[in-house]
């Protein structure tokens, strides 16, 4: 086939396996775990992450990239450790955004000082504040936007080209965003990490993560994780696969609901405050306008405080009060009972996060259904 240019026709088509035997319309499934070793290019097997169906994800995701390379893994988290102990050592340093998410945070001030690695993190998203903590022993620099729950936005671009003049590898987390609304390797970031998930399978069903970048990049990681065996089962794959034929229609929705509802909340005077980069108001409008190529499903907003966050939540019919996010269905989180809970309510003041915040994932249900759900547990 011709090299595929379009997004939503890469979502469909990229990498898919030709089923010779009996000419079916999609990819079978390989669940075999034993391949042959004697005259062959490359021994495949899932740990190797060269199976054909594992190869299939990979493929897709590398082109929504604009990538060489990708790797399919069993979770977010086994993408995101595998990244960043594939470049670092005992006696190396890492700067991290100081807004990311949870699972990360604890895994770096878990685990990072078993094995003399040292971090720091920001104290705020401009350039200026990651360049202030590179130290002659960074190897790593590492963001995440929109973040998690305010949707900040860092400069991808800037942030790429500080990494580069420091000849430091520099990493995002592109979950919120998904690689539809975001191609962060355009701006010469190095690896692209996602949380599959989440957008990337859509349907809150798939534990997985992505890992995108070019192939010399990438095929370090792949040295790493054929160790730490991470990889994503092919029955999975297989799911995975299905779910990303649909990405680009459902990310197109998610990005259309999410903006109705913003704008909608915004003037509403039950709500203090609304996060989403798609609304003007938004302090990185601009930026966010100038890097993404929609605004995303996922917005924040705070209460006022007559009412109480978890009684609204309580009074909601359709909208679950649920954790994770980017399903077909909508679910809200308050960030102070999940994500943020280890921090002292004034720790979470010092972030903008209060106790009447809650992060809306908003889903592809009708769009006035959804605000009528929001209206009548705010009026009610
Ligand atoms: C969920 C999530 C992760 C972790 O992914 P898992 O698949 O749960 O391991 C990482 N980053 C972000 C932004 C996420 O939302």
């Amino acid at each position: 086939m011709k090299e595929l240019k379009g997004k939503h026709t890469q979502c469909i088509h990229e990498g898919q396996l030709e089923d010779t035997q009996f000419g079916g319309a999609i990819s079978p499934i390989y669940m075999a775990t034993s391949y042959p070793f004697l005259e062959v290019e490359e021994k495949r097997y899932p740990r190797y992450f060269n199976t054909p169906n594992q190869e299939v994800v990979a493929s897709k995701v590398a082109a929504l990239e604009n990538a060489e390379s990708a790797l399919p893994f069993s979770s977010g988290m086994a993408a995101i450790t595998t990244s960043l102990f594939a470049f670092l050592e005992s006696g190396d340093h890492v700067v991290f955004q100081n807004e990311i998410y949870g699972g990360s945070h604890h895994m770096i001030v878990e685990e990072f000082s078993k094995y003399g690695i040292e971090y720091s993190f920001t104290k705020g998203l401009s350039v200026n504040d990651f360049e202030k903590e590179i130290k002659k022993n960074t190897k790593v620099i590492y963001i995440e936007t929109p973040s998690n729950p305010l949707l900040n936005i860092t400069d991808i671009k800037a942030i790429a080209t500080i990494a580069k003049k420091h000849g430091i590898v520099s990493m995002i987390d592109n979950t919120f965003a998904s690689p539809l609304n975001q191609t962060p390797l355009d701006f010469g970031i190095d690896l692209s990490i996602h949380s599959a998930t989440k957008y990337l399978s859509g349907h809150s069903d798939i534990s997985a993560g992505i890992v995108a970048g070019n192939k010399e990049v990438v095929d370090k990681v792949m040295h790493t994780g054929r160790s730490f065996g991470g990889n994503l089962s092919d029955f999975m794959c297989f799911l995975l696969e299905r779910s990303i034929k649909t990405l680009g229609v459902r990310i197109e929705k998610h990005n259309e609901n999410a903006q109705f509802i913003a704008e909608k909340l915004a003037t509403n005077s039950l709500i203090k405050k609304v996060y989403y980069p798609g609304l003007t108001s938004h302090k990185n409008h601009q930026l966010a306008k100038e890097q993404m190529h929609g605004f995303g499903g996922m917005l924040s907003f705070d209460l006022n405080d007559s009412l109480e966050a978890k009684t609204f939540q309580k009074k909601l019919k359709m909208i679950r009060p649920s954790m994770s996010l980017a399903g077909v269905e909508s679910t809200i989180i308050q960030p102070s009972l999940t994500s943020h809970a280890l921090l002292s309510a004034e720790e979470r003041l010092v972030q903008g996060i209060s106790d009447n915040l809650l992060r809306l994932s908003v889903g592809l249900e009708n769009k006035e259904d959804i605000l009528e759900d929001i209206l009548q547990a705010l009026n009610n």
